[in-house]
């Protein structure tokens, strides 16, 4: 009895395995509706300098907007896209708009800000991928090296000779390179420090541990291989004062999390950088 009753419990909270293919399907079909209707929005978390706390870019991340007001998770969506091969298409679109997004920051008279743009392995492996890029780019007149794209450990395991001739195409544009969630996956640290990868995003996992001994050995070890290593660093998922505290100790020039900003759209950024650009006019006025 104790054992039929474990197996009802199994089977109560986990979904059949056709209901789940079923709601895949549902949700690749969905996804493809919406964005061929251009329903997906980019949304912007701002990346700070740690040493002053300005906003030195943004993340673009996807949203999802349903029709109740609710948004479906990217850690849902992406993987369907990128199983299905839409995330390429997708991938494109997120690319086109956070070179106007720059273009917004230039009129806003910030041009020194940068744009971070997560890049999936279907799009990464696409041949044309850095030529793409750079259409993109032209298109809107927008100097390479204020794009970043972060790329994951997944990629850079993928197919070493591949991956080394596109990023060595992208730096050769002057496009910038990242490594996200750096540390949850299993790259081989002599192979990563033959790629011309420019910033390296400690993974929000480590700055959570920050609190026991093992996690600061842990993310020092990383912080300490960034630097050795000629990256700059950024910490991912920032939610506490003390934490920033501690990177800034550590050296990492730079941080990202909701203690800084949550994501937000185009717009709620561009008041955000006019609300701070008064802001430090009023206190160049008045002398500070
Ligand atoms: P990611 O690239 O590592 O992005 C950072 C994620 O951490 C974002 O989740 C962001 O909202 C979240 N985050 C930032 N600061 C904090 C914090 O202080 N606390 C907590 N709890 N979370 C924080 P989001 O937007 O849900 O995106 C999840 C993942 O989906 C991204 O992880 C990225 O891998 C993927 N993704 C999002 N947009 C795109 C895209 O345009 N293309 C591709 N290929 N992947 C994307
Ligand atoms: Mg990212
Ligand atoms: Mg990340
Ligand atoms: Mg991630």
């Amino acid at each position: 009895r104790a054992k039929l009753n474990s197996l009802e419990r199994v089977a109560s909270y986990h979904p059949s395995m056709e209901e789940e293919t079923q709601r895949r399907l549902d949700l690749v079909r969905y996804l493809r509706r919406d964005f061929s209707e251009r329903r997906l929005e980019v949304w912007y978390q701002p990346q700070v300098s740690l040493d002053n706390g300005e906003i030195i870019g943004a993340e673009a991340l996807l949203r999802w907007p349903q029709a109740d007001g609710s948004f479906i998770s990217p850690a849902e969506f992406i993987p369907v896209a990128e199983y299905t091969g839409l995330i390429v298409e997708i991938g494109e679109w997120v690319l086109e708009q956070a070179c106007e997004e720059l273009r917004r920051f230039d009129e806003l008279g910030l041009p020194e800000l940068r744009i971070a743009v997560n890049v999936s392995v279907p799009q990464f492996r696409k041949r044309d991928f850095p030529e793409v890029v750079e259409r993109v780019l032209q298109k809107q007149g927008i100097d390479p090296c204020r794009l970043e794209l972060e790329i994951t450990e997944s990629i850079v395991m993928d197919d070493p000779g591949m991956v080394v001739n596109i990023l060595n195409r992208l730096k050769e544009q002057g496009v910038r390179v990242a490594i996200d969630d750096f540390g949850v996956g299993f790259s081989s640290l002599s192979y990563l420090q033959q790629l011309p990868l420019d910033r390296l995003k400690i993974d929000r996992t480590f700055v959570n541990n920050a609190a026991t001994d093992s996690g600061r050995v842990i993310i020092e070890t990383i912080v300490n291989m960034g630097h050795r290593l000629g990256m700059s660093l950024l910490a991912e998922g920032i939610e506490e004062p003390h934490q920033a505290k501690y990177f800034a100790e550590l050296g990492c020039a730079e941080a990202q999390g909701y203690f800084y900003a949550k994501p937000m759209n185009a717009e709620a950024l561009t008041d955000l950088l006019k609300a701070r650009a008064k802001n430090r006019q009023r206190q160049q006025v008045s002398g500070h």
